[in-house]
């Protein structure tokens, strides 16, 4: 702030009006890009459990169908079993049906175990037949004659169709032929209830995760592991339900997609993140935008300040609270001729401070630091960098920081040489002026005084001669001689007076002001101009009211204005005819004050000279000063009264003089 090497109104200039965008733009992106990601690879994890999950379901269902694969298996191999030792003859009777109770106990799903003769018929059924087993229009034979023909033949297991029995339940038969001798000796056969088989082929934690259904050839469903119903789209797989039926089918379906807990906390941890992420990138683009905006305007107002510094002719100084300069702005410096560099930072004494008045500085310094807020301002000698002394005035303030303390003074520092020097000059003129102004009137006086003393020197004069006279003759009687003694004495009081008065007039004094009356004043005036008066023809019309108010006047000035207006009046009537060379001297009370007006029938005032009349050393004479109406202003201002003047009807000028009436 104190070196301005750099220009902060070129650097605010400089500034762009807002941030460039594609930092802004490229955040963006980069954001769209993140989410994207996060998207995506939700996504992806999101499939790769589904497609898990199907792996798991279709390996789930074939693991089930082996199972049913070796169970039918282990089955058919039992009952070829018992098929062979009946065919060898090694059972019967008790034997016989204990152990068909055991194969039918062992083999899994069946509900019944019938034997038969090679020729067809039953040897017998364990449990034995109860009745009508078959539902359906078509009521086929149990077990199936044709299928165990078919056995025989072919010498293997066959399964027969599956078919509807009563209870809702769906059964097949399993068809094993037993040879001896190599002709068909019996053919065991096994009953199989699909609900049994279900139940028993089914683990416990398959029908948890699953719906198993069996479904014919036509997408019918025939029999469900549990009646619960399964989402479709939680995943489904089907397999061929062989060798039991033909055209059967087992279906599997998920109840619903496993939820795995610690993917799903990750994702939306993610999701959070990403979140909270895109919030305080956009908060901080906020702070950002408005960061930069209050920059923006601190440079302006910085800028509009320091042009505003530059270009003052008033010094300006700021020192801390110990009195080191912290800021100097350059009028300063050219005023006192220092750099700024030199001067920040400088504790007292300045290097601007005159040797001669170091004490006087010293104290002052100490006592404008100690002052409170709003100091008067304070006259010092300061000296310039080339020894040159010159007269300061410096008004001091205080100094706030951002946080209201106060921190220091802010000075203003006015050199005021010049203008000391012109008043000084404008009033050692007005001192000069004035004098000798009194100077011209006093030579005019002087003649004037010659003739007014003319007259009581030769009245007494006149009376000592006379009286001489009579003496002489032995005539003079002592009440002759008192009388010409005391006419004798009152011309030489008057002779007295007119000395008296122009010792006054010319003598060089501060105003007196006190209760004058102002009818003295004026007879004094007009006494004072009686002689020249007569001299010029002027005849001199005086017009007072009685009673008039006493003024604060110093009277000597006073005189002097209306002797000077008066003597005017007179010069104007220079050229007058003698009949006309009347001046009215008019005097009456105005308001609380006493109005003066001298009226004349001289040459008048052209329009053109009006406004100049009452400017120094205006004047339309070929010997006049041009200072008397001046100066008769300057005195009627400081009795705060009035001085001005108009054209008289029927030719000539009037003046008005007003003075107000003591308070
Ligand atoms: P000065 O008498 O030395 O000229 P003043 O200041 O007294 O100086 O007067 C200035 C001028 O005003 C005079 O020169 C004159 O032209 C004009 N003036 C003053 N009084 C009258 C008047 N009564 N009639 C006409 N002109 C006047």
């Amino acid at each position: 702030m104190t070196s301005p090497a750099t220009s902060p109104a070129q650097a605010a200039v400089a500034m762009p009006e807002r941030p460039s965008a594609w930092p802004w733009a490229l955040q963006r992106l980069f954001l769209l890009a993140f989410l994207a990601a996060i998207g995506g690879l939700i996504w992806l994890l999101y499939q790769r459990d589904r497609d898990e999950q199907q792996a798991t379901l279709v390996s789930d269902v074939l693991w089930l169908e082996q199972n049913f694969h070796l169970q039918f298996e282990r089955n058919a191999e039992l009952l070829q079993r018992f098929g062979d030792d009946y065919a060898a003859g090694s059972l019967d009777g008790a034997t016989l049906d204990a152990r068909a109770a055991a194969v039918r106990r062992l083999t899994q799903g069946t509900t019944q175990i019938v034997l038969l003769e090679g020729d067809g018929k039953e040897r017998g059924a364990w449990p034995p037949m109860a009745g009508e087993l078959t539902v359906g229009e078509a009521q086929p034979e149990v077990p199936a004659p044709a299928v165990a023909r078919l056995a025989a033949a072919l010498g293997r297991p066959v399964y027969s169709n599956a078919y509807a029995v009563v209870g809702g339940d769906i059964q097949f038969e399993v068809h094993v032929p037993a040879y001896r001798n190599g002709r068909p000796a019996a053919t065991v056969v096994g009953l199989y209830s699909l609900r049994k088989m279900l139940g028993e082929v089914v683990p416990w934690w398959f029908a948890e995760k699953y719906q198993l259904n069996v479904l014919d050839s036509g997408g019918n469903l025939l029999m469900s592991k549990t009646q619960v119903e399964a989402r479709r789209d939680a995943g489904l797989h089907q397999v061929a339900f062989d060798p039991p039926g033909h055209g059967l089918a087992l279906q599997v379906v998920a109840f619903h997609h496993e939820t795995r807990v610690l993917p799903i906390l990750l994702v939306v941890t993610i999701a959070g993140l990403a979140s909270a992420m895109t919030w305080s990138l956009w908060v901080l683009r906020r702070h950002v935008l408005s960061r930069y905006a209050a920059e923006k305007a601190l440079r302006d107002e910085y800028a509009f300040r320091k042009a505003m510094e530059d270009s003052l002719h008033t010094g300006l100084r700021a020192r801390d609270l110990q009195g080191r300069v912290t800021y100097v702005n350059p009028a300063f410096c050219r005023m006192v001729g220092w750099p700024a560099e030199e001067l920040v930072g400088r504790a007292p004494p300045m290097p601007y401070w005159p040797p001669e008045h170091m004490d006087f500085l010293i104290e002052a310094n100490q006592r404008l630091l100690g002052a409170p807020a709003g100091t008067q301002g304070l006259e010092l000698k300061f000296m310039r960098h080339n020894g040159e002394r010159f007269d300061a005035l410096i008004y001091e303030a205080p100094l706030i920081d951002a946080a209201g303390r106060h921190c220091g003074w802010m000075g203003s520092v006015v050199d005021i040489t010049e203008r000391r020097r012109t008043e000084e000059f404008a009033r050692a003129q007005q001192e000069r002026l004035q004098f000798t102004a009194r100077l011209v009137t006093m030579g005019e006086l002087a003649s004037a005084l010659a003739h007014e003393l003319n007259q009581p020197l030769a009245a007494i004069s006149s009376y000592s001669t006379g009286c001489m006279n009579r003496a002489e003759q032995g005539l003079l009687k002592p009440e002759e001689l008192r009388d010409a003694l005391s006419k004798l004495s009152a011309q030489a009081r008057r002779a007295g007076q007119i000395i008296r008065r122009v010792h006054d007039f010319v003598r060089r004094s501060e105003p007196r002001r006190e209760q004058q009356p102002v009818a003295a004043l004026v007879e004094d005036a007009a006494g004072l101009l009686e002689a020249d008066a007569r001299r010029r023809g002027v005849a001199l019309v005086l017009d007072m009211e009685p009673d008039l108010p006493q003024v604060n006047m110093d009277r000597v000035m006073i005189e002097q204005v209306l002797v000077n207006i008066l003597r005017n009046a007179m010069d104007a009537m220079q050229d007058t005819a003698p009949p006309d060379r009347a001046l009215h001297l008019g005097v009456r009370r105005s308001g609380s004050g006493v109005e003066l007006s001298v009226a004349d029938r001289g040459c008048g005032i052209a329009p053109e000279v009006a406004n100049r009349l009452f400017d120094a050393f205006f004047t339309t004479k070929r010997d006049g000063m041009g200072m008397g109406l001046n100066i008769c202003r300057s005195i009627m201002e400081l009795h705060h009264g009035k001085l001005w003047f108009e054209a008289r009807d029927g030719g000539g000028t009037v003046f008005h003089l007003y003075l107000p009436g003591a308070d």
